[in-house]
């Protein structure tokens, strides 16, 4: 018999980004996810592909995170004529406010600077973007969806970054459901601000994401000693300035959770001075304190210690305007700038790092994927000098990589959330990991645990067979 449901795989099929499934069931068709592809002239292509589907025939969206490899093309969707609704976490929505603006500030900034070579439109504008913003739906987590008379769904704790959630989903037909279970991105456990992933019992079929499928990442142990180092190294008397370039949405929240931590613990002398120089990173900041119910247990207690006089150990400024930001260069020693963005090709980061690279008593920080032909990239492989403004600019400063930050679950923890299932999904589908990590991270299953597992390519379906009914 042919399925009761049929998935497409649309995007991040042996690949990280552009994440985006279609489901069609009974007469209804939805998007899981509507991403951007990132990277290269490859993507820029891809993300201006003609759409797999017509997109006023898509009922509504179920979006599992803010992040824009699984959001970005939204706006483009609403443009294209999709009237539905976007479902998504309240947190979510809140992060999406900040982001798609600018992800569409982006796009019309660069069609402007390619216009001079050849006219390209951009991608879409920021008012496509405040348009996309009017189809959010926020949904709470662990609460039944209704979707549709034989459709339902539920948002569960992802443990990824703010509001990311993996979505459960039931589809009844005749007298039978079949649950599908989308995994988004899974984070690690135990990992800063957010809890961890919900442990799943059941599905027929699961959709897993497999970024870090092949590898261990360091522990954060391992990196809140590596973080003490460097900062006690550099501030010390005399010392210069730590700046860390950080992606404005999560890890600058992390970082300032370890660092207020490290302070707490004594690690780190009190008397620290950070200044967050992102106008996005300070908006998301503001989302994050406004959904302190996300929050870990230790994360509220450090910021319970924060309001009760422990703050006076550590003061955060966040600067706003043009002015502010250049008034940090005159702070030569003592001083924590975290700004965006994290891999230093655009953003106020490349005047902190004008200021401080070519002296030897600064340090710089990389926490997080510094992608090939970044300015980041070049000063992680050891570049002596670099290009900024036009200007040849020597490299003294320390440079440092602190690893163990990861936003995803390694190898250990996916596997480690597969055990939660009680018995095999009929179905697994292995995506958003490069071809080769994915591979791998498929027969990893397949050896561990003995599950009947796909490896999706671009734009392949799969019917999702027909199960005995059990109750949703
Ligand atoms: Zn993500």
């Amino acid at each position: 018999m042919i399925g009761a449901m049929k998935i497409t795989f649309l995007g991040a099929a042996r690949e990280v980004t552009g994440s985006c499934y279609l489901v069609e069931t009974g007469d209804r068709a939805f998007l899981v996810d509507h991403g951007m592809f990132q990277g290269g002239s490859e993507a820029d292509r891809k993300n201006r592909a003609r759409l797999q589907f017509e997109p006023h025939a898509i009922d509504f969206v179920l979006l599992t995170h803010a992040h824009i490899d699984h959001s970005g093309l939204l706006p483009r969707l609403v443009e294209l004529g999709f009237r539905g609704p976007i479902y998504a976490t309240a947190a979510t929505c809140d992060l999406l406010e900040v982001m798609l603006p600018d992800a569409a500030f982006v796009q019309e900034r660069e069609a402007e600077n390619s216009h001079r070579t050849r006219a390209e439109r951009p991608l879409y504008t920021v008012a496509e973007a405040y348009a996309a913003l009017e189809r959010l739906r926020p949904v709470a987590y662990d609460d039944a969806v209704e979707l549709g008379p034989d459709l339902k769904c539920r948002f569960r704790e992802a443990g990824h970054i703010l509001g990311a959630a993996l979505i459960e989903l039931w589809a009844q037909e005749g007298g039978r459901t079949h649950k599908v279970v989308f995994s988004g991105d899974v984070g690690p456990l135990s990992r800063p601000l957010v809890k961890d992933p919900t442990p799943i019992e059941e599905a027929d079929a699961l959709i897993v994401e497999s970024t870090y499928g092949n590898r261990l990442h360091r522990s954060l142990a391992e990196t809140e000693n590596e973080l003490t180092g460097i900062m006690r190294e550099t501030l010390a008397h005399g010392g210069g300035n730590v700046v860390i370039p950080a992606f404005a949405v999560g890890r600058t929240q992390e970082i300032l959770y370890l660092l207020g931590k490290l302070v707490r613990l004594g690690r780190i002398p009190a008397g620290l001075q950070i200044y967050v120089d992102s106008p996005m990173a300070a908006k998301a900041t503001e989302v994050t304190l406004r959904h302190r119910d996300l929050m870990d247990e230790e994360t509220r207690d450090l910021i319970a210690w924060g309001r009760n006089g422990g703050g006076r150990a550590i003061q955060v400024h966040f600067t706003e305007s043009v002015e502010e930001s250049k008034r940090l260069n005159d702070i030569r020693h003592g001083a924590v700038i975290i700004s965006a963005s994290g891999m230093c090709d655009a953003g106020r980061i490349r005047y902190h790092l004008l200021n401080n690279l070519p002296r030897a008593q600064s340090a710089i920080v990389f926490t997080g994927f510094q992608a090939a032909g970044t300015l980041g990239r070049k000063l992680v492989d050891g570049a002596r000098e670099v290009r900024l403004f036009g200007e040849t600019v020597p490299v003294r400063a320390r440079i440092c990589t602190i690893g163990g930050l990861s936003a995803h679950a390694d190898q250990a923890g996916l596997l480690a959330w597969l055990r939660g299932f009680r018995k095999a999904p009929r179905q697994t589908f292995v995506v958003h990991g490069e071809a080769a990590t994915a591979s791998d991270f498929a027969a990893h299953i397949r050896r561990e645990l003995g599950w009947n597992v796909e490896l999706p390519g671009a734009r392949q379906s799969f019917d999702i067979g027909a199960s005995p009914a059990h109750p949703a």
